[in-house]
């Protein structure tokens, strides 16, 4: 656990979030800041700055957090989304996955 990363702390249970669904690797929660009907991050729980921070070695908590955007996205059709870079909107230092989905999304993305 990383101190003052409000994901971990998220992890730890120390701040409240809708916990949608967990395995053993990973956690969903709902956007406290939705911009599609379904909108939840998917995290890994140990601490990585962002996605770009993951190895080889870390392949199975990539591996449970894409296991639990299929899990969440309940069947539907989904965008997942990884902002790696404040340059690209990352705002919380966390690696975490956007999962979106319920709305028509435009691509290439604004
Ligand atoms: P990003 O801009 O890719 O780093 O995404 C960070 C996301 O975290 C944003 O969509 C925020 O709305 C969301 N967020 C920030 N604080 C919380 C929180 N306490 N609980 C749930 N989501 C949060
Ligand atoms: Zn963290």
């Amino acid at each position: 656990m990383e101190r003052n990363c409000l994901f971990c702390k998220i992890v730890a249970g120390e701040i409240p979030a809708s916990i949608v669904a967990s395995n053993e690797l990973a956690i969903a929660f709902n956007d406290i800041s939705p911009v599609a009907p379904t909108h939840l991050l998917v995290i890994p729980k140990a601490h990585y700055e962002n996605v770009s921070a993951l190895t080889k070695e870390d392949g199975p908590s990539l591996v449970a957090l894409l296991e639990l955007a299929e899990e969440v996205a309940a069947g539907a059709d989904f965008r997942l989304v990884f902002n790696s870079g404040a340059g690209v909107g990352q705002s919380v230092f966390h690696a975490h996955g956007h999962v979106l989905a319920g709305r028509d999304f435009a691509w290439p993305p604004g």
